[in-house]
Parts: C-alpha cells; structure tokens; sequence
C-alpha cells in the first residue's frame, strides 16, 4: 500500500471518528436534553402524586368524617327508631286508654241519665205525696173544727140540760107558792108539798085549799116531811 493511501485512509478514519464525535456529542446533548425534560417530567409527576396525596389525605379525612357522621347519624336514626317505637307504644296505650275512658265516660252518662230520671221520678213522688199530706192536713183541720163546734155544741147543750135538770129539781125541791122555801110539809088530802110559812098564812086567811089542786083541807091534814 502507498503513503497516500494510507494518508487517505487515515484520513477517511479522522473523518469518520471527528464525524462520530460529533455525533457522539449530539447524542449526548440529545439525552442530556431528555433527561432533563424527564427530570422535570418526574418532578411535575412527583408534584402532581404530592397534590394527589394530599387530595387522597384530605379525601381519606372527609371520608372518615363522613363515614363518623354517617355511624352517628346512624345511632341517633337507631335512637330515633327506638323513640319512636317506644312513642308509638305510647300512642297505643293512650289510644286504649282513651277508649276505655270514652266507654267509661258512655256509661257514666248512661249512669247519670238514669240518676237524672230517677230525681225526676222522686221529685214527682215527693210532690204528689206533699200534696195528699196537705189535703190531709186540711181535712184534718176541718175535722178538728168540726170536733170542736161539736164539742163547744155539746157543752152547750148539756150545760142547758143541766140547767133544766137544776130547775126541774128546784122546782121539786122548792115551794110551789113562794118558789123560795123548801118543801117541807105535805096535804094528805091530795099528798102535794110546799113549805110550811105558805101553808100556815093559808090556814091563818082561812082559805084552806091546796094551792096546787085546790082540795080544801084542815090543820090536821098537814104534817111535816123529810126530804
Ligand atoms: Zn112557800
Ligand atoms: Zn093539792
């Protein structure tokens, strides 16, 4: 082979290897580039998976605050269930009250109604039985007022019939001439009495007859009684 050849050669080798290292350079500054543009790809990535855990962090928070709302919301509901079961027992236990006491209050009012009729009934009794006492008390007064101008009737008549008795004796007792005297001598010629002061001045005027029947007699024709 000649000098030139291999001058040429060489530099044809120079040329390629100044060609790869420049190629080489380009490369490197390609990756470099890369690199970098990967760096800050990582770095925004790194950013952004730091925001998004914060986010999940934040998430994760709410969450649990959620899911404690949700088991306190779900007590208080279970809370609220048992109130209310226990409200609505309530309801029915007032509502069996309830009819007990409207059938209570019916039969009361039914009660009452009855008390009510029966204060009628008594006051009517009690009226019609005042009535008959008070036409009782007046026939009673009328009887008693009867009884009494019977009585005062009565006493009238026999205090006449006493009178008329004390008469009827007297005029037996007394001296039929004077009717002052007692009877005490009698004519045994007709047996009529009369005292002895009218039958002496009959016999002293001489006019001897009996002043009853006019029988005439004498001195031994009277005599004394004792009555
Ligand atoms: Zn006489
Ligand atoms: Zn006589």
């Amino acid at each position: 082979m000649c000098t030139s050849m291999v001058t040429a050669a060489a530099l044809g080798l120079g040329g390629l290897l100044v060609s790869d290292s420049v190629k080489t350079k380009q490369a490197s500054a390609s990756l470099l580039s890369e690199k970098h543009l990967l760096q800050k790809q990582l770095h925004q990535v790194n950013s952004s998976l730091e925001s998004s855990k914060q986010k999940l962090s934040r998430g994760e928070e709410q969450m649990k605050a959620y899911v404690a709302q949700a088991i306190k919301t779900s007590s208080e509901n279970r809370h609220h269930a048992i109130t209310i079961e226990k409200t609505l027992l309530e309801v029915s236990d007032a509502e069996k009250e309830l009819k007990w006491l409207r059938s209570a209050v019916g039969s009361s009012e039914k009660e009452y109604e009855q008390n009510q009729k029966k204060i009628a009934e008594l006051r009517t009794e009690l009226e019609r039985e005042r009535s008959e006492k008070r036409k009782l008390e007046e026939a009673y007064e009328e009887v008693k007022n009867e009884v009494m101008e019977l009585t005062s009737e009565n006493e009238e008549a026999t205090i006449q019939k006493l009178q008329d008795e004390i008469k009827d004796s007297k005029a037996i007792l007394k001296c039929g001439v004077c009717f002052d005297r007692p009877k005490e001598v009698v004519i045994t010629k007709c047996f009529h009495l009369f005292c002895s002061t009218c039958i002496q001045r009959n016999l002293e005027l001489r006019h001897r007859k009996c002043p009853g029947c006019g029988t005439p007699f004498g001195q031994n024709d009277v005599r004394e009684v004792k009555i």
